[in-house]
Order: structure tokens, then C-alpha cells, then sequence
């Protein structure tokens, strides 16, 4: 019996033992192709010997040191690092160790900016419906995810919600991709408008679509409708590149890819590949400034903030990214992983779309192509397809569909960077075995 309290309490779970580039290793030796990074984590696969010589290294000189006592080598020169590849003027770096924290650092960040501000009475976020954002009580509260929120729903602050920026179900007929995205742009208009803009402090947005949507990027100019209208009400722009950033879309930063700046950009996964808990927040300098010239002192903190051995891991992976031009890859990779998807996957009469960006792809399911309805969401098609690509050999990331009936069950794959051509095909293959059993 495990003593462990894991995610599930019913299922069993085999034992991961090793790791081998691409592949992870349980105890009986068998290999897992990993498509998926657990959850878009492992851009370098899992041996990276550069990586695991800079852990060694820092764990041997310094593992740790407190951030109320000290900064640390490590720690500095990774924040050199993000803010010189960072968009505009994201100039600070806060350190946490994962997603979720750096969001809520995020929130607090900007909430504290408000207070300090002068304008106290900012204290509403706007997030979007069918969002993840992280499980701590204000990143849930910020997620639109109804399945994750219903039983926590008494301790989280309100938040409102708008549209996602999904076209595969919500474009209209009639609309250009454009147009589209504008009508999202003014119902988040009217949004704030309800609230009173003077009270809104946050708009906060994922720029490609991970967990919940299955890789969906937004339509062309919204993002940028959305920074306008931001900076209209002086309401701060927090991106949440938890999953889609670091490399994952063929730029370092998704953000980038739609010619915006975030006030505030969040980051983990891919930050450290998975070689040591990490994630940040970056922050602009207008922030920042009137923090340091009000009280002087961010009111926020955990006890791993800037953790030595966690920011060396993490830029000896951002610097192995950039040494071995692994950026390039992700674009031709990625280019090659959607073309093998739809060759083998397009006709499949269960498949409706695949969409993404770099190597960051989905595929939803549905029950009927041309209708585009999707699968009773009770069928829990995404642990089935879980379970036989598990069986074939292969690591992907599926999601259930809403309980609304509002999007079906996808696939997420985020494979390494360091994959090659031939592991393009092992995926599909795998994949295409395991959807077989399940239909
Ligand atoms: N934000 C996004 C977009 C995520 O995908 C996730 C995790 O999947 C999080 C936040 C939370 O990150 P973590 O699980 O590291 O706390």
C-alpha cells in the first residue's frame, strides 16, 4: 500500500525510474515516448548532462540561502538573463517555485501597485472563462475552469469572467478571424464598463491556450485590442506563460508572437525543465518603481523564493536553449509534428481540429465532425486515451471536455525540444494505436 496521497485515490500509478532524452523509464524498463512534458515541463527531455553537471555544481557550493539574508549568484544572473530576452520593460524578476505562485505573486503585485498607487479602490480581476491559471486559492479564483472551481467556490474572491478567444467554436460563420477578435475585445470593454473601470486592477490571459483549451492561440490582433483597452482604463496586463512560455511556441515568449507587452508575464515549467521546481514573475519597471518608492517592500514571500540550486538548473537550461539553437528547432519540429498530425489524423472521423503553435499542439475530440458536438463529457474519453497511449508506450496530455458541453475532450502534446524527426513519427504512430483502442 502507498502511503502517498496521490492525484488520483482510486487509480495506481507505475513507478518512473529513469530517464532517457525523450523518454522516462518506469521499474519494469519500459519506455515512455514523452509527448507531453508531463505538463508542458520537460523542453530538454530528461539527461541533459550540461543540466545535471550545473545542479551538481551549485548544490556543492551553495544549496540554498535565504532571500531575506542573501542574494545569490545563480539568482542574479538568471534574472539578467529573463529581462534581457523579455519583452520591453519587464526589468524584474521574482523568483517562486512554480506556476501557481507566480501568479499569485502576480495578483499581489498588482494589487499592491493599486494601493500604493493611490488607487486603493482597484481590486477586480477579469480573467476568461474555460482558464487555468494555477490551484492556490487566488490563481484558481482567477481560472474560469468550472470543473476545478465548483467545491472551492466559498473561498475564492470573485473574479468575472469574459469569453476565451476560441475560434474552432466561437467564431461566427459570418466573421473574419478580425472580427472576431474585436468582438471580444469590446464584450471585455463592456465588462469593465459593469464593474467601473476606476475598480478594475487585472486582465489576465493565457496568449496560447494550454490546459483547458488544448493549444489554442488567439486570433490575429485581439491580444493587441486587449493592450489598448488595458491602457485606456489603466488596467495592468498580467500573461500567463506558465505552459505557453519559455521557447514552448517557437519564440521565447508567446507574448512576443502577438507584438505585445505585459505589465506583468508569469513563467515556470520550461524554466527549469523539470530539473528543479522554479517558475517567476516578471515585472515592469512602473511597477516596481512605485512599489520602491512607496512602502519599499513587496508584502509577499515563501520560504523558497530565488532557491540557488533551482535558478542554476534553470539557466543552464535557458542557456543550453540558446547554445544549441533549440528555438529554431521548435519551429521546424513544430511545423513537421502538425503536418504528421493531420496526415494521419485529419480524416479521423473523431478528430475535429489541430491547431497550436511550436511544439505546443491539441487535438479535440468530437463525436461528430460536422457538428462539431462533443463527447458526453461523463464518457471520460480523455482518461481512456490517457490509459492507451500510456499502454503504447507514450506520455500526452488529455483533458476532459466541459461540463457545458462548450469544448470536448482534447489532446495537449508538448514534446521536447530536443526531439528528432523520428520520434515526429513514434508519436504519431503511438498515438494513433491508442486512439484505436479507444474507438
Ligand atoms: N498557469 C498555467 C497556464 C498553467 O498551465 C499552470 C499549470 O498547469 C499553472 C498556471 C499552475 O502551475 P503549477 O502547477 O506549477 O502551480
Amino acid at each position: 500500500m502507498s502511503h502517498v496521497l496521490h492525484r488520483s485515490l482510486t487509480q495506481s500509478y507505475p513507478t518512473a525510474v529513469g530517464g532517457d532524452g525523450v523518454y522516462l523509464i518506469d521499474a519494469d524498463g519500459k519506455h515512455y515516448l514523452d509527448a507531453c512534458g508531463g505538463a508542458a515541463v520537460s523542453c530538454l527531455g530528461h539527461s541533459d548532462t550540461d543540466v545535471i553537471a550545473a545542479v551538481k555544481q551549485q548544490i556543492a557550493s551553495l544549496a540554498y540561502a535565504h532571500s531575506s539574508f542573501f542574494t545569490t549568484e545563480p539568482m542574479e544572473a538568471l534574472a539578467d538573463l529573463l529581462t534581457e530576452q523579455a519583452p520591453g520593460k519587464l526589468d524584474y524578476v521574482y523568483f517562486v517555485s512554480g506556476g501557481s505562485e507566480a501568479v499569485e505573486a502576480a495578483l499581489k503585485l498588482a494589487r499592491q501597485y493599486f494601493v500604493e498607487k493611490g488607487e486603493p479602490e482597484r481590486r477586480h480581476v477579469i480573467a476568461r472563462r474555460q482558464s487555468y491559471h494555477g490551484n492556490t486559492l487566488g490563481a484558481l479564483a482567477a481560472g474560469g475552469n468550472a470543473w476545478r472551481r465548483q467545491q472551492f467556490q466559498p473561498l475564492l474572491i470573485e473574479v468575472s469572467h469574459v469569453s476565451p478567444c476560441y475560434a474552432y467554436r466561437d467564431q461566427r460563420m459570418d466573421e473574419t478571424p478580425e472580427a472576431y477578435g474585436t468582438r471580444l475585445v469590446n464584450e471585455l470593454e463592456t465588462e469593465i464598463q459593469r464593474l467601473g473601470p476606476e475598480q478594475v486592477m487585472a486582465f489576465i490571459a493565457e496568449p496560447v491556450v494550454g490546459a483547458t483549451l488544448g493549444a489554442v492561440p488567439a486570433v490575429p490582433g485581439y491580444f493587441k485590442g486587449i493592450r489598448e483597452l488595458c491602457d485606456r482604463y489603466g488596467i495592468l496586463l498580467i500573461c500567463d506563460e506558465v505552459m505557453c512560455g519559455m521557447g514552448r511556441t517557437g519564440a521565447m515568449f508567446a507574448s512576443e508572437q502577438e507584438g505585445i507587452e505585459p505589465d506583468l508575464l508569469c513563467i515556470a515549467k520550461g524554466l527549469g525543465a523539470g530539473y528543479q521546481p522554479i517558475g517567476a514573475t516578471l515585472v515592469s519597471k512602473t511597477i516596481v518603481d512605485t512599489i520602491k518608492n512607496g512602502s519599499g517592500f513587496f508584502q509577499h514571500g515563501h520560504t523558497y523564493i530565488g532557491h540557488a540550486t533551482a535558478c542554476a538548473a534553470a539557466l543552464a537550461v535557458q542557456k543550453t536553449i540558446a547554445e544549441r539553437g533549440l528555438l529554431a528547432r521548435v519551429n521546424t519540429l513544430g511545423t513537421s509534428l502538425q503536418q504528421a498530425l493531420e496526415e494521419r489524423f485529419q480524416s479521423h472521423p473523431h478528430v475535429g481540429d489541430i491547431r497550436g503553435r511550436g511544439l505546443f499542439r491539441g487535438i479535440e475530440l468530437v463525436l461528430d465532425k460536422k457538428t462539431r458536438e462533443p463527447f458526453d463529457p461523463a464518457l471520460k474519453l480523455h482518461a481512456k486515451v490517457k490509459a492507451a497511449a500510456m499502454n503504447a508506450g507514450l506520455m500526452c496530455y488529455p483533458m476532459g471536455g466541459t461540463l457545458d458541453g462548450r469544448r470536448g475532450d482534447h489532446i495537449l502534446l508538448a514534446p521536447p525540444f530536443i526531439m528528432e524527426e523520428q520520434h515526429v513519427h513514434e508519436l504519431v504512430d503511438k498515438l494513433e494505436l491508442a486512439l484505436n483502442t479507444v474507438f
